[in-house]
């Protein structure tokens, strides 16, 4: 008989952070927002745990350089060549920007040729003993893609090795045998359709809490992946004990992002001698790895047996990355500010979770300025 689990499983807006009294902090520059981490398999890497997404729009180098410039995290998306990546190095290292907190991104399709890109990464651009790696696949519970999560232990003893997505904290222990950190999140992405087309998924919240529990029993990590809409996620994410959040959407309408900039005129009401006034807006591109954009573009269409489970989307155009990520680190340092955190290590030590049914009060928000 198919089982159903009935105790209700929370997302995002189902929950807020119980401001409290904590250690006595009287400003947000107090608050420490870097963290070491100490991976399962030895090596230690410093920073806010904020990741962009391995996609082909905000995996780009020119996000990737801004993160890491700013001691975040930053993946690559896996269609670079390890000659492009190698250059991205020579420029990174140019302006003495750190790579050491930099994921470089592989697939599935054809392992012998991505395990190939790494070793040239090591050999040829002196990225010493592949240092990052991010393994990528929408759904690691396939077979294939434990092999390559196995193989490229056994070939990068030395790495840190993130692999994803998953979506049940059941797998996470078989696969933290040979990974550090265990993307969490299925059909959460704002770029995302398969909930919609396959009704598969778990919400997030439950799944950060289920993940962490069971990854850091092994001295794992997780990293949250998908549908962080507002910097408030992110709070909750660490709160929740998520030791990474990954961010697709929130920075896909900047400056930095690859998606193309597009230009729309719209005809408003006022009129100025006779003729309606027109007003421009600017919006970028963003659009799922399961797209059927991406499949045209990456894979050479979509095939006959597939669907496509990503959105192609055109999103308001935000400006410069630098605003939203001292949008994220204001919240977060403030975030810790209301419970008494004095780092962000310590936020999920010091939050109290509270279930809601109203989470935010919208009632003007269609006449902000
Ligand atoms: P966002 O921050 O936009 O809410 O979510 C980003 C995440 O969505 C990515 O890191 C990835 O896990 C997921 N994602 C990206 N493209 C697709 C897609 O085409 N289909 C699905 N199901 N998820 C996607």
């Amino acid at each position: 008989m198919t089982q159903i689990l009935s105790e209700i499983h929370l997302d995002y807006s189902d929950v807020l952070i119980r401001p409290k009294m904590g250690i006595n902090l009287n400003s947000r520059k107090d608050v420490s927002l870097e963290r070491v981490f100490k991976f399962k398999h030895g090596q230690l890497r410093t920073g806010l745990g904020i990741f962009n997404a391995n996609m082909a729009t905000v995996g780009d180098f020119a996000v990737a350089k801004k993160l890491l410039t700013r001691n975040m995290f930053a993946t690559l998306h896996k269609h670079y060549s390890a000659d492009e990546i190698g250059a991205f190095f020579d420029s990174c290292r140019k302006e003495g920007v750190s790579l050491d907190n930099l994921f470089v991104t592989i697939g599935l399709k054809n392992p012998d040729s991505e395990m190939q890109k790494l070793k040239d990464l090591e050999t040829k651009y002196e990225w010493r003993h592949a240092r990052n790696i991010c393994i990528d696949a929408p759904n690691f519970y396939i077979q294939k893609a434990l092999d390559v999560l196995m193989r490229a232990r056994d070939e990068f003893p030395d790495s840190v090795i993130m692999a994803g997505n998953i979506a049940s904290g059941d797998i996470c222990l078989k696969l933290l045998d040979y990974a550090d950190i265990i993307k969490c999140g299925i059909g959460s992405g704002s770029a995302c359709l398969t909930r919609k087309q396959t009704g598969c998924g778990t919400p997030m919240v439950s799944l950060i809490l289920e993940c962490a529990d069971i990854a850091h029993s092994v001295n794992g990590h997780i990293c949250a992946d998908g549908g962080i809409v507002d910097v408030g996620d992110i709070c909750k994410a660490f709160c929740l004990n998520s030791d990474f959040v990954m961010i697709g959407g929130m920075f896909a309408g900047t400056d930095e992002a690859a998606g193309d900039l597009i230009e729309k005129h719209y005809e408003t009401s006022e009129i100025i001698d006779g003729t309606h006034v027109i007003q421009t807006k600017y919006f970028k591109q963003y659009y799922g790895m399961s797209s059927e954009y991406a499949n045209n573009k990456f894979a050479g269409g979509m095939g006959n047996y597939k669907t496509s489970e990503g959105r192609e989307l055109l999103i308001p155009y935000t400006g410069t990355l630098d605003k939203i990520l001292q949008d994220i680190t204001g919240g977060i340092a403030s975030c810790c500010t209301y419970i008494g955190a004095a780092s962000v290590k310590h936020l999920s030590k010091c939050a109290t979770i509270i279930r809601v049914n109203h989470q935010l009060n919208r009632v003007f928000e269609k006449y902000s300025v």
